[in-house]
């Protein structure tokens, strides 16, 4: 076996960034993933350069992260920031743009590893061209997706078509957690190999302050009750029914509720719209004068505000993995989480947290009230959450998972008659 470190690898990750500010629009779960798993692949002496897409002039072509660890942007399309589902016409450009670059850098890629569906299209055609083996991560089903949004964009079927092919000629699918991998299953496509390796965090960093000291830190009483959202703010992560949910809690009025929801947004952006109707709501039911709003929290900060709250609340109507979850149960808060995706695999009901239905506004607020009202259970549920993340959910965990896969794949012969001659021009179909 050749040794790790003579191996290099690509993260394709064309709309999620992993070296800019996370926590806001656009930029959350994926980009914290890729970016960790980049470092830590890093750390096991992977070459780790990570490829995305240039969103203005002022931003760095290359960002080297660790000595083994690099971002390498692409302009594709204008410089600017455009909405995901806008994006895929940009797809051949930063195709060339890869291709040019590895040639010029005499790079050799034997895994690509890629991320989000227009990534995964992107793979499928390099596999093509420079006969790469391809590892691929959704962060998003379509067929998920779609089935719980009014407006279907006109890119559907491309994206669903995309994540049907991926899933059936990827060397590799890697689901963050098993009900991602049984959504593959029922909705996707029965053909195709998965692996189950599930998103990390960093243990050093979130759990690195104790209740007391973080509440001192952001200058919180003692014996605040307090109750946290961190986030995107986007309308299937369900901050209303948290909002909806305090109005309904047995400490609704009590002078010592307190109600954070951190997260960035820009205004008139859909997440500067759904901050606006969030804080209409808090406004309607009377929560104003117990609520903050801190916007973007960064990655330095996020450690104490998880640290000090009682209780943490991930409601989203779905969520593949649900970083936030795990963040807070490293940092000794018990969550309270939406009975859905990658949170029933994260939050064990009774033992580090609760679940309840999605957007179910009553027993959310039951599940709330029940840990405010018990300091020592909810003591006990976050330290059991804290031991769950260490044990399962470290980044060096995942990454070293995932080094072993790529060696897996390395190691094992190309069938013959997957060789094939790159085409003259990609199959694209807008
Ligand atoms: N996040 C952050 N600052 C904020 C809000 C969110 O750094 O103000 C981070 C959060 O810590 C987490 C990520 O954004 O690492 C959100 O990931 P998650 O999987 O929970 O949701 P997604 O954004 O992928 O839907």
């Amino acid at each position: 076996m050749n040794p790790q470190s003579e191996r290099r690898i690509a993260l394709i990750s064309f709309h999620g960034d992993p070296a800019i500010e996370i926590g806001r629009e656009e930029a959350g779960g994926q980009n914290v993933y890729v970016r960790n798993v980049g470092e830590a692949l890093a750390r096991l002496g992977w070459q780790v350069d990570m490829y995305t897409r240039r969103v203005s002039a002022a931003q760095e072509e290359i960002v080297q992260h660790t000595p083994g660890c690099r971002t390498i942007r692409f302009s594709a399309g204008p410089l600017e920031f455009i909405p995901r589902d806008e994006l895929f016409q940009y797809l051949p450009e930063f195709i060339d743009k890869f291709l040019n670059f590895q040639q010029e850098n005499h790079l050799v890629y034997e895994v690509v590893h890629t991320n989000y569906w227009m990534s995964a299209w992107a793979g499928m055609y390099l596999k093509k061209v420079i006969g790469s083996k391809q590892v691929h991560t959704y962060h998003s089903l379509g067929a998920v997706k779609y089935a719980t949004v009014e407006n279907i964009p006109p890119i559907a079927s491309q994206r669903l078509e995309t994540e049907c092919k991926v899933l059936e000629t990827a060397e590799r699918i890697v689901a963050t957690s098993p009900q991602e991998r049984a959504h593959m299953r029922q909705l996707v496509s029965t053909k195709g190999s998965i692996d189950i390796i599930p998103c990390g965090t960093d243990i050093q960093r979130f759990g690195s302050i104790d209740r007391d000291a973080a509440r001192v830190a952001l200058n919180i009483e003692p014996d605040a009750k307090l109750v946290l959202y961190v986030g995107r703010f986007d309308h299937r992560k369900g901050i209303e029914t948290l909002v909806r949910a305090m109005r309904k809690s047995q400490f609704y009025g009590d002078e010592k509720l307190q109600i954070i929801i951190g997260g960035g947004s820009v205004p008139g952006q859909s997440d500067g719209v759904e901050r606006d109707r969030i804080e209409g709501i808090v406004d309607e039911l009377g929560l104003r004068a117990c609520t903050t709003f801190p916007g973007r929290l960064s990655q330095e900060i996020l450690p104490t505000y998880y640290a000090a709250a009682d209780v943490c609340v991930v409601p989203s109507h779905y969520e593949p993995f649900g970083l936030v979850a795990i963040e807070a149960m490293a940092s000794g808060t018990p969550v309270v989480a939406s009975d859905v995706g990658g949170l029933q695999f994260t939050v064990v009901p009774g033992e580090t947290g609760l679940l309840a239905p999605p957007q179910d506004v009553a027993e959310f607020a039951k599940a709330i009230d029940q840990i405010i009202s018990n300091p020592e259970w909810r003591h006990k549920l976050g330290e059991a959450g804290k031991r769950r993340v260490q044990t399962k959910f470290s980044w060096d965990g995942v990454a070293n998972q995932l080094s072993e896969l790529y060696l897996q794949i390395i190691q094992t012969p190309t069938p013959v008659e997957k060789v094939v001659a790159p085409e003259a021009e990609p199959a694209f179909s807008k």
